[in-house]
């Protein structure tokens, strides 16, 4: 099975993604994620990557096509999560030509809907482990100790474009790429809207009668 979490920066996916592939057989790409350990790593791919993630924009679309590719390639028969990927049409249609290769397909597309002036709140409140991605909040979910993980000991960190100066492109990116794509996927009929400002566990329910887990 293959699943995509579609939605703004901050709505949800990636605790989402960590339910699910905890709790079912899932492997999750998080294309973010792969790009952050590239940049720290300071693999070539990282160094290119970096200064788009800076300023908040989006990585060219054959730069992230490349990586899903190798993804995939390396995982396949896996059911995958597809978290932050696809983010523009093209993107969205070349997922689709990649899984036909692999006479494979995609089953769902789960847009988070969320009202965007909580999303700020939960970004610049957001801390992440950097070791094994455990995602915090610091009102809400809190960290025993403000910069060290409770499930792995990893280094808690407040990611560089969760600044709100960051995320108002993120934002903006969201609004011009991502949303014709979510256009593009309700053209599939493949599209299911989740109300994600609630709290996670209601929204892990409404994925799980979706794909009836
Ligand atoms: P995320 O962790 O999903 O919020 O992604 C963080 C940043 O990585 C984004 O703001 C983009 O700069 C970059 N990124 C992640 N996924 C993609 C994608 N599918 N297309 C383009 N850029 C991406």
């Amino acid at each position: 099975m293959n699943i995509i979490f579609i939605g703004a920066p901050g709505s949800g996916k990636g605790t989402q993604s960590r339910e699910f592939i905890e709790k079912y057989k899932f492997v999750q790409l998080s294309t973010g994620d792969l790009l952050r350990s590239a940049i720290a790593a300071g693999t070539v791919l990282g160094l290119e990557a970096k200064s788009f993630m800076d300023q908040g924009k989006l990585v060219p679309d054959d730069v992230m096509i490349g990586i899903v590719k190798d993804y995939l390639e390396a995982n396949k028969g896996k059911s995958v999560i597809f978290d932050g990927f696809p983010r523009t049409v093209e993107q969205a249609k070349s997922l689709a030509s990649m899984l036909n290769q692999q006479n494979s397909i995609l089953d769902k597309v789960f847009y988070f809907k969320i009202n965007p002036l909580i999303l700020i709140e939960r970004l610049t409140g957001r801390r992440v482990c950097t070791k094994c991605g455990e995602i915090y909040h610091v009102k809400t979910k809190p960290s025993k100790n403000e910069f060290v993980c409770d499930v792995c000991g990893g280094s808690v960190v407040h990611r560089s474009d969760d600044k709100e100066s960051v995320i108002v492109e993120r934002l903006a990116q969201f609004e011009k790429n991502t949303g014709p794509t979510i256009e593009y996927y309700k053209s599939t009929g493949l599209l299911v809207e989740i109300e994600s400002s609630l709290a996670p566990e209601l929204v892990f329910k409404q994925i799980q009668k979706v794909i009836a887990l």
